[in-house]
């Protein structure tokens, strides 16, 4: 049995958002942003069972992370996890049989201790994620975080997202390119709003604080597809941890002592980190 986690990010951006995390014991579902077709389609590219999953997790009701679920679940097995708030924020996630959590709990799912906490967003009561394997002494083994749609980092996601070995973390635009970008005034003021999404300078000025020894890889997520490109991007948080470029359009880096890779995941390119 491998004893770590991996995480499958099958589509990450405003068209919509699904992620598997798989543990030693089954896999878990993040949203379900896209059609189940698409998700099948994107599961099997990458080989892994996603309608075998121990459960599903819903950050937050916006459509990008919710517009699959009805009919995913119409053929789904496992169970459906949510906040209150999530729950009743949207009428497709309104018939469907939502095990209801705090944006402030613990519990386990496919033998990973799973944690959520708050992010800041425009809906009802979002949360991130993280999950963890603990040995039989207590002793926590692996560890991956899980944050986006937030508009900045609360102090409970920066506690939870520290030192994980997979970080994945909403790097959304370019303050500049979402100034000069074609958005709309009221929508420039909602993206980069403190109820918004983080910026590629935001999550490069959390990085110091989040990436600690046990961490070897930073996934970027949720990139704007209009105000951000994945090598303004991957180069902004390789700065903030001294990484160089480790491919030629700077779409990766790692830093210096080979222990922490920066990638961004894709709105269309399903992508895993071992
Ligand atoms: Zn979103
Ligand atoms: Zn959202």
């Amino acid at each position: 049995m491998d004893p770590r986690m991996h995480l499958h990010v099958l589509a990450s951006g405003s068209k919509g958002n699904a992620a598997l995390v798989e543990g030693p014991g089954g896999s878990v579902l993040i949203d379900c942003g896209i059609s189940r077709r698409e998700l099948l389609r994107r599961a099997s590219e990458l080989g892994v069972d996603v309608e075998g999953a121990t459960a599903a997790i819903i950050t937050h009701e916006h459509s990008d992370h919710t517009r699959g679920l009805p009919v995913f679940y119409s053929h789904f097995e496992g169970e459906l996890f949510a906040t209150a708030g999530t729950a009743s924020g949207h009428r497709d996630l309104a018939s469907l049989p939502l095990n209801l959590v705090s944006h402030h709990e613990t519990f386990e799912l496919a033998g990973m201790v799973v944690s959520t906490f708050p992010t800041s967003h425009d809906v009802a009561d979002p949360m991130g994620l993280r999950f963890s394997v603990v040995d039989g002494a207590g002793e926590v083994t692996d560890a991956i975080g899980w944050c986006t749609d937030t508009g900045f980092l609360t102090a409970d996601a920066l506690g939870a997202l520290r030192d994980v070995r997979i970080l994945g973390i909403e790097s959304n635009h370019d303050t500049d390119m979402l100034a000069h970008g074609p958005y709309p005034a009221f929508l420039r003021a909602r993206v980069g709003g403190e109820l918004g999404h983080l910026s590629n300078a935001q999550c490069a000025e959390a990085l110091p604080l989040l990436v600690g020894d046990e961490t070897e890889t930073v996934v970027a997520l949720h990139l704007s597809e209009k105000n951000n490109r994945p090598a303004v991007c991957v180069r902004a948080l390789a700065s903030a941890l001294g990484a160089e470029p480790s491919n030629d359009d700077f779409t990766e880096a790692r830093t210096t002592d080979g222990h922490v890779s920066v990638c961004c995941a894709s709105q269309v390119e399903p992508l895993t980190v071992w």
